[in-house]
């Protein structure tokens, strides 16, 4: 047949091709050796909360039925815990699944979204699947989104701006006041993106306050995951936070029973066990300062984590640093010639990791 390209694959032909040439999103690599210890996904290193696990015992013999569609539980529960009128909330299979939706429900082919870069590696896959162009501005030195590149980075083409703070994977947050004052320059019709999925281990001055920011600027998305503090990356819930109207039409465009209902029961109970989710978070947040103090004495500079992770600016020796983080028993997450995030996890995995980062220092002073 004339038609039939003989230089593409039969499925290459009925992508459209900027889906062909997708990137491949590097999940953290796992391991079935219980010796070894994975913080290369950014969980907790805790198992699912107790009050989660009955509650979601409770209702695994109900799953014959639909969930509910608007999802009222734990939006309820969600708008209870942020002191917001529940119209101003909507839950996702995951936060990613909330980023996807609203940018194929605002781009067009040929729109560009600005992104920050190095940054969530699900940005620009999301971009490209919506038929957009994602633009990517390059961090500050101290890892931060760089606003000020970003605002000038803006074109009528603009359709969207997302911001990831603290930044994943540089462990860096801006302020309240750099971010509200970013998005008051960005133009009203500029949906602007606000990726909190760390927010709970923020611990600084002037920390953003994402929520107050929706409240003032209609063209403000604040997303949200259980995937992080709540430990519950395993369920695969998220939620954004917005004006009304915005978030009536997200509803419309969801994706019917999105949200399945050991998720909705898992989200619910989640927050009601917020204290031990608080209790969580400080050993993290504990762990974080002493693995802080402990570099710091020993000379390596890294930007000031706030996320549940840390950075490493290891340019062209990570993959090494990543290889001598396994024969220590830890697998962390190498960037190609860019650097190496490795997740907060229980104390041996911060030791092992020390331990790691001696050898890695030998190595490389004798190359
Ligand atoms: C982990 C992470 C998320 C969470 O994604 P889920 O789909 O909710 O698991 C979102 N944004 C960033 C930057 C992340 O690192």
């Amino acid at each position: 047949m004339w038609w039939h390209d003989k230089s593409m694959s039969d499925a290459e032909q009925f992508f459209r091709p900027e889906i062909n040439s997708l990137p491949t999103y590097g999940a953290g690599k796992n391991s079935s050796d219980p010796q070894i210890i994975k913080v290369a996904s950014n969980e907790m290193p805790f198992p699912t909360l107790a009050q989660v696990q009955a509650a979601l015992a409770g209702a695994l013999g109900g799953l014959n039925v639909y969930p509910d569609a608007s999802a009222a539980c734990p939006i309820e529960e969600i708008a209870h815990f942020h002191s917001v009128s529940p119209q101003r909330i909507a839950v996702s299979n995951g936060s990613v699944a909330a980023i996807e939706k609203i940018l194929s429900a605002v781009c067009t082919q040929g729109s560009e979204v600005i992104m920050p870069w190095r940054s969530f590696e699900a940005y620009p896959i999301t971009i490209q699947l919506a038929g957009a162009v994602a633009k990517p501005v390059a961090l500050r030195a101290d890892g931060n989104n760089d606003l000020r590149a970003m605002l000038g980075a803006i074109t009528p083409r603009t359709r969207a701006v997302l911001i990831c703070t603290p930044n994943n994977p540089t462990s860096a947050a801006l302020t309240h006041s750099e971010v509200r004052d970013f998005i008051a320059r960005v133009p009203g019709n500029i949906p602007v993106l606000l990726d909190e999925a760390y927010v709970d281990f923020v611990e600084m001055d002037d920390p953003v306050r994402g929520i107050e920011l929706t409240e003032q600027f209609p063209n403000l998305i604040d997303l949200r995951t259980f995937s992080k503090a709540y430990s519950l990356a395993g369920i695969r819930c998220g939620y954004m936070i917005a004006s009304e109207d915005v978030i009536a039409t997200i509803r419309k465009a969801a994706t019917p029973f999105e949200v399945n209902a050991l998720a909705q029961v898992a989200a619910r109970s989640a927050l009601q066990s917020r204290s031990e989710v608080e209790r969580r978070v400080s050993i993290i947040k504990r762990e974080r300062t002493n693995l802080q103090n402990a570099l710091h004495a020993l000379g390596w500079e890294i930007p000031t984590p706030q996320g549940n992770f840390v950075w490493f600016n290891f340019g062209v020796h990570s993959s090494l640093f990543a290889q001598i983080c396994l024969e220590h028993g830890i697998i962390v997450r190498p960037f190609e010639a860019e650097g190496v995030r490795v997740t907060i996890g229980e104390p041996e995995a911060q030791l092992r990791l020390l331990r790691a980062l001696a050898e890695f220092r030998s190595r490389t002073e004798t190359d």
